[in-house]
């Protein structure tokens, strides 16, 4: 236990498991909320005068199932062995730390998703030392767990949203290493492509961060999170510590690092040195780049601590700016349903899984990360077009290179590994194998022509020398494991097959003395056998006893029968043993041998296989436009979208492909802004996230499913739905809903194509509508982005008279008596009614139910259209709205006249107070 503790107070933040024998022990708190996650029966373990503790424990057979269980749910783990074989004697096994497993830094292939990355990042603020006052409220408090009630209340928090971040992160089983400069308001838009599992702060910044409050905050929902934190914020004990130890809203542990390790000057010797580089400049690090600098310093110090191996890998950071890439924050990522459904079990509904049709790993990486972040240059746009082109018309070689790269295994993280010094035989045997199909694949590719193919495979390193190497010295069916043997092929190497051959000769002499021995002693039923403990042994049952011959020697007794050796078969026994032990030594040097020399050749590996990812990305994004009957759109430079009979290409897959009905949209500077009404059930939403879904597929260099389409390059695309359409996040609060407009009407452009979809509806009528209205007047006037709004507000269609720049669409429906057909065609102008009660009668309403409603409906259009100077009054000649729509404002009252006849700019304050009693006393 003396042990355990000391061990355990360098790692406070892990669950240290204990290596006692055949198990991993946890104790104490550890093995509390071990039993709690894994469900682990709870003991407790006498501990003399200090009493019990309790205990739980993995077997080591289980490792990896618990540990990728553990992983899964954002903890980290210390795996503590024991650095000696246990004798018998009482003196105690000497143990060491010898690997941490966290979230954001796991290789082993089972605790991988094997077609998404696994990203720790860091990040960096330009944070002055005086707010080391803020941080005693820490991240934890009840403010904090709701997360984004922590951006209602930025206006108090410390963090100006306009402060600079330098974002890192670090693909550690892939070396991908991408550096961003973001600021603290758009932080969650900043990683969002990344998706990380693990992320890095500095003990100083930690509270900053937290009290932004983004949606991948740290939740503080259970006591672990809290102690964490408190944890973390009383010491400054060396070594990485995690913030929460749990899970937050988005699956993200934080990892609280000692604030020197994001020191400047620190950061940029930590690069030098792991770069093996004179200077940044040639990363594309800028004079100004201090604080990416600092984040990228302080995560490959990291990586560096807990991979060793690994981080001798990375590649070279690639440095992107604010601007080179389409920004996606998390709702527009989760309401388009770009990676995964909106809500679970809905299959694996999501625009991803309609376009991942990569064969390879590192294929589906590259597409999701495509996805994740769209391009925004034109040309660059053009350039990945030109290469799904060139596939789409040439399927003979399309289906040839895919054919090749099926067989092609995961290159990227079998070269981490490998670099690592932890690539297994089936690791360097796949190695091998997919090194193997490079020269068919240039072969054909040979004839392709676009720049972006050209660019693949020009200079194409087919890795001949790795795969002639592993082929030579691997057998085909080599083992998942050295110790298993088996591994160096035959002919390999001289030795090795001597000493097979030696103990092959001996096995089947062995083998030979059952036929021997039974003619000998004429016991028919005599059996030469092998087991572990014991080795060879010839075996005659018990009424055979009486015949076994003197120099038979006993070696073990069984119920039936009893077991003996020879001392001829002694013999042969050691020779195979000795044979066997030294074919262990052999092997093991060969294969260490073998895999240091590939060390050498795990950068030529990394950046085939980046060039395979992109090859395998293109012929999918190819192999799904033709199948699915997309067209390449034009991307232009001007404002427009216009696409002709365009389709969602998610829905559209879960129906009859003739059911799905096509529609055009067109968004111009004569008609930026759509109203998009229709009854529930018509089709708004679909529509509406069609045209986010086009723009985004367009601009990864994608077909989009439409005939024709004409779309402008946009710098973001946000979605944003009414609190009451996003139940499934649990947070279905209007205030929410309102933060998420209020970040579009800030971030915005007129680059921007901006979707909303009933906002507004998470409140009463009036005051939704009030608000709809309001947000599209502000998008109209100072905003200017391509917009569509759907909404089932009918009333919102007299902006459309109203604005210039907006115009009126809706889902068409063809009323037939008391029942509606939906037709899901898009049409010009506005749905004079909401059809509410029709919907209800599709639903199944009884019918005393829906007259009730259709008498309750006139009487309140009776009431509300009587006054009638309708919406918008006060702005230039509002329409009346027709007789049967609700109005807003229509109340008249002495005291809005006399309002109105005010003038504050001519009165001074005693006035103003006078008048102020004045409209008081006529209220009352
Ligand atoms: P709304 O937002 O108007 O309430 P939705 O967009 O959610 O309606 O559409 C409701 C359902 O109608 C969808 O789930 C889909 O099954 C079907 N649908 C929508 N648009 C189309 C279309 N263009 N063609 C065929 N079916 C459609
Ligand atoms: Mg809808």
């Amino acid at each position: 236990m003396r042990q355990w503790r000391e061990i355990k107070s360098k790692h406070r933040d892990a669950l240290v498991f204990f290596r006692v024998g055949d198990f991993y022990e946890m104790f104490g708190d550890d093995a509390e909320e071990g039993s709690r996650l894994l469900g682990l029966t709870l003991t407790s373990r006498n501990n003399g005068a200090a009493g019990r503790v309790p205990l739980a424990g993995v077997p080591v057979k289980a490792l990896d199932e618990y540990l990728a269980r553990l992983v899964k749910l954002g903890r980290r783990v210390a795996i503590c062995e024991q650095m000696e074989e246990a004798t018998s004697s009482k003196k105690i096994v000497p143990r060491k730390v010898v690997e941490t497993v966290t979230p954001g830094t796991v290789l082993s292939g089972q605790l991988l998703e094997a077609r998404r990355n696994n990203y720790v990042a860091a990040l960096a603020v330009a944070v002055a030392p005086a707010t080391g006052a803020t941080r005693a409220t820490g991240p934890a408090g009840p403010t904090g767990a709701a997360g984004p009630t922590g951006a209602a209340g930025a206006g108090d928090s410390p963090g100006d949203p306009s402060l600079p971040v330098g974002v890192a992160a670090v693909d550690v089983s892939t070396g991908e290493t991408t550096v961003v400069a973001a600021v603290l308001g758009e932080l969650e838009e900043a990683l969002a492509r990344f998706e990380p599992r693990e992320v890095l702060v500095s003990e100083s910044s930690q509270a900053l961060l937290s009290s932004a409050g983004h949606g991948w905050a740290a939740s503080g929902d259970d006591s672990r999170g809290a102690t964490g934190a408190a944890g973390a914020a009383g010491g400054s004990a060396g070594g990485p510590r995690a913030a929460t130890g749990g899970p937050s809203a988005a699956g993200v542990v934080f990892t609280v690092r000692p604030d020197w390790t994001f020191e400047e000057e620190t950061a940029r010797d930590e690069l030098v040195r792991r770069y093996r580089v004179q200077s940044l400049d040639g990363f594309g690090f800028e004079p100004g780049d201090g604080l990416l600098i600092r984040a990228a310093g302080a995560l490959v110090a990291y990586v560096t601590e807990i991979r060793p191996g690994a981080s001798d890998h990375l590649l070279a950071p690639r440095v992107l700016r604010p601007g080179s890439f389409m920004t996606l924050d998390s709702m527009t990522r989760r309401n388009l349903e770009l990676v995964e459904p909106l809500r679970p079990g809905e299959g694996d509904a999501s625009l991803l899984s309609v376009l991942d049709a990569t064969r390879t790993p590192m294929g589906a990486r590259l597409l999701r990360s495509w996805l994740l972040a769209p391009l925004v240059d034109a040309d660059a746009i053009r350039r990945r077009q030109g290469g799904v082109a060139e596939l789409v018309d040439d399927s003979a070689t399309r289906a040839s290179l895919r054919a090749a790269l099926a067989r092609v295994r995961d290159l990227d993280r079998l070269a981490t590994r490998i670099g690592a010094g932890r690539g297994s035989p089936r690791d360097v045997l796949a190695l091998g194998v997919s090194a193997r199909e490079i020269p068919g694949l240039a072969e054909a590719g040979q004839e392709l022509g676009s720049p972006a193919l050209r660019s693949l495979f020009d200079g194409l390193d087919a890795l001949e020398d790795v795969e002639a190497l592993v082929a030579e010295a691997i057998s085909e069916d080599a083992p998942a494991t050295l110790a298993e043997g088996g591994v160096i092929r035959e002919g390999f190497n001289r030795e090795l097959d001597e000493l097979r051959e030696v103990r092959d000769g001996a096995q089947e002499f062995i083998a030979g003395l059952q036929t021997r021995e039974r003619e000998n002693t004429g016991i028919a039923s005599l059996r030469v056998g092998f087991n572990k403990p014991f080795g060879y042994y010839l075996e005659v049952t018990k009424p055979n006893l009486p015949r076994v011959p003197q120099h038979f020697i006993r070696k073990q007794t069984l119920t039936g029968a009893e077991r003996f050796f020879t001392p001829e078969l002694k013999e042969w026994e050691e020779k195979v043993f000795g044979a066997e032990e030294r074919i262990a030594q052999v092997e093991e040097s060969l294969f260490r041998r073998l895999r240091q020399e590939l060390v050498g050749a795990v950068p030529r590996m990394q950046r085939t296989s980046r060039r395979l990812a992109e090859l395998d990305v293109t012929a999918a994004l190819a192999e799904v436009a033709e199948a699915q009957g997309y067209a390449r759109p034009e991307i232009s430079t001007g404002f427009a979208f216009d696409a002709t009979a365009g389709r969602h290409p998610v829905v559209e897959t879960m129906m009859p492909r003739e059911d799905f009905i096509p529609n055009d949209l067109l968004l111009d500077e004569e008609g930026r802004i759509a109203i998009l009404t229709g009854p529930n059930m018509a089709g708004k939403s679909t529509v509406l996230r069609q045209a986010g879904l086009l723009q985004i597929m367009a601009q990864m260099g994608s077909y989009v499913p439409a005939e024709r389409a004409r779309l402008a390059v946009c710098d973001r695309v946000f979605t944003r739905v009414g609190a009451s359409d996003s139940l499934a996040r649990g947070q279905s609060t209007f205030m929410v809903e309102m933060n998420e407009t209020a970040s579009i009407i800030h971030g915005a452009t007129e680059r921007s194509l901006v979707l909303l979809d009933e906002i507004g509806r998470g409140t009463s009528t009036y005051d939704g509508v009030s608000i709809a209205w309001a947000v599209t007047e502000h998008i109209h006037e100072r905003v200017g982005a391509k917009t569509v709004f759907a909404t089932h507000y009918h009333e919102l269609t007299q902006l459309g008279d109203l604005l210039p720049c907006v115009k009126n669409l809706n889902v068409a429906v063809r009323e037939s008596g008391d029942d509606i057909v939906f037709l899901r065609r898009l049409e010009e102008g506005g749905a004079d009614r909401s059809y509410g009660i029709q919907v209800a009668r599709l639903a199944g309403f009884p019918p005393e139910l829906l007259a009730r409603a259709r008498g309750l409906l006139a009487e309140l259009e009776g009431t509300h259209s009587s006054g009638g100077k309708g919406l918008g009054r006060g702005r230039d000649a509002p329409k009346t709205p027709a007789d049967d729509q609700i109005t807003l404002f229509d109340v008249e009252h002495p005291v809005l006249d006399r309002l109105r006849s005010l003038d504050p700019d001519r009165m001074t304050p005693l006035e103003a107070l006078a008048a102020l009693h004045a409209l008081r006393e006529m209220a009352e």
